[in-house]
């Protein structure tokens, strides 16, 4: 059994279904992202491991204990979970000293003077702010409040700390440095996290795996190299990075080949695709290719005997420091293609585009 067990989640307001039945297990000492757009449950789903909603039906394990069991009655407050919480905003008591805000936990718990000076000393020295201890709150940054937050959730060892978009109010410099900061942390104090956020680099960058959800339902999970090569649907493929997603069919399978066609206006372009999303799916069927723009070739003459080369018109280029974006126009798509090395290009010239079929992924919807 894993530290973390989460079972058939159900937690509807009135007829809004928030979350639709997720089943998930964390590990100890793992950093686990859920991820997805405004509205996906991933805030219903926290705020049930914390205690905070009593959901509809299912399961919650901690370190093999129920903490919500919806069939046998159980429910433990979030006091009696013994879970750190970091939030979005810093809830950090302005009249009191850094000290002080840091302590206040292990004061509600009673623990000894010298227990208290101990423990805050070493969370504070954690998340370095040792030095600040006796400044008063209200005369910090906005980084530093967001490090009391997290020296008083880590402060009195909680089995998880739970963060919901804590560096959300950050500006994006600081969000970056607190991103580094919070996965050393981590990796340092090896504090099982759960932690939620909207924003795909934040996720991958920091995370042992990423959920990705999508209407209350966890669409994959994986870790954040799987999630992003090799997503198992449409709805993974776009909201994690860029993806051009074209509707096409699905012609046959040849050996490790995939063979599917897309219909672009006045023709089509078979594609052959090595990996394949849909190795279930019957000759005939609806699929959605997946190309990221950093696997798409651009040639200025049509080359000779490439494989899965598509015909368009550039339709919009920037420029973006070291490479260059180009969007062409492929039947109704407009296809986006990231360029690394300098190209000269004219708006509404005709230009050819390939990939590998290693690249190219056949997904359901
Ligand atoms: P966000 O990033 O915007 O916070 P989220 O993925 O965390 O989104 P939730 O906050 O879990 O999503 O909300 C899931 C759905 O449940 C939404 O449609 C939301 O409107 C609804 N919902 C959440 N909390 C409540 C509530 N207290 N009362 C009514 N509806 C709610």
């Amino acid at each position: 059994m894993s530290f973390v067990e989460i079972k058939k989640l159900v937690k509807s307001f009135g007829p809004e279904v928030a979350v639709a039945g997720i089943d998930l297990s964390v590990e100890q000492g793992e950093f686990v992202t859920l991820l997805g757009p405004s509205g996906c449950g991933k805030t219903t789903t926290l705020r049930c491991i914390a205690g905070l909603e009593h959901p509809d039906s299912g399961d919650i394990q901690i370190e093999g204990d129920y903490v919500t069991s919806v069939a046998n009655e159980v429910f433990l407050t979030p006091e009696e979970r013994n879970l750190g919480m970091v939030f979005q905003s810093y809830a950090v008591w302005p009249h009191m000293t850094v000290f002080d805000n840091v302590a206040y936990g292990l004061r509600i718990r009673r623990e000894t003077r010298a227990a208290i000076k101990e423990k805050t000393t070493n969370a504070l020295n954690l998340v370095g702010l040792g030095h600040l201890a006796e400044r008063y709150a209200t005369k910090l940054s906005g980084g530093q409040r967001q490090r009391v937050a997290l020296a008083r959730a880590i402060v009195y060892n909680p089995k998880v700390v739970l963060f919901d978009e804590p560096l959300s109010n950050l500006d994006a410099k600081l969000r970056e440095q607190m991103r580094i900061e919070l996965t050393r942390l981590q990796h340092d104090v090896g504090i099982t996290s759960i932690y939620v956020t909207h924003d795909q680099t934040e996720a991958l960058v920091m995370s042992d795996r990423v959920v990705v959800m999508d209407k209350g339902v966890i669409q994959q999970i994986g870790d954040p190299e799987t999630i992003y090569a090799e997503p198992t649907n449409a709805f993974v493929a776009n909201f994690i990075g860029v993806a051009n997603l074209m509707e096409g069919k699905l012609l046959g399978h040849e050996g490790s080949a995939t063979d599917v066609e897309i219909p672009l206006g006045d023709g089509s372009a078979p594609i052959r695709l090595k990996t394949t999303g849909a190795e279930g799916a019957p000759v005939g069927s609806k699929i959605i290719l997946s190309i990221r723009p950093e696997d798409i070739l651009l040639h200025l003459e049509k080359p000779a005997d490439t494989l899965n080369l598509i015909e368009g018109e550039v339709i919009d280029t920037v420029y973006l420091g070291n490479f260059l974006d180009c969007q062409v126009q492929v039947g109704p798509y407009e296809i986006g293609v990231q360029i690394d090395h300098f190209e000269e290009l004219d708006l509404g010239q005709k230009v050819y585009l390939s990939f590998t079929p290693d690249h190219g992924l056949c997904l359901t919807e």
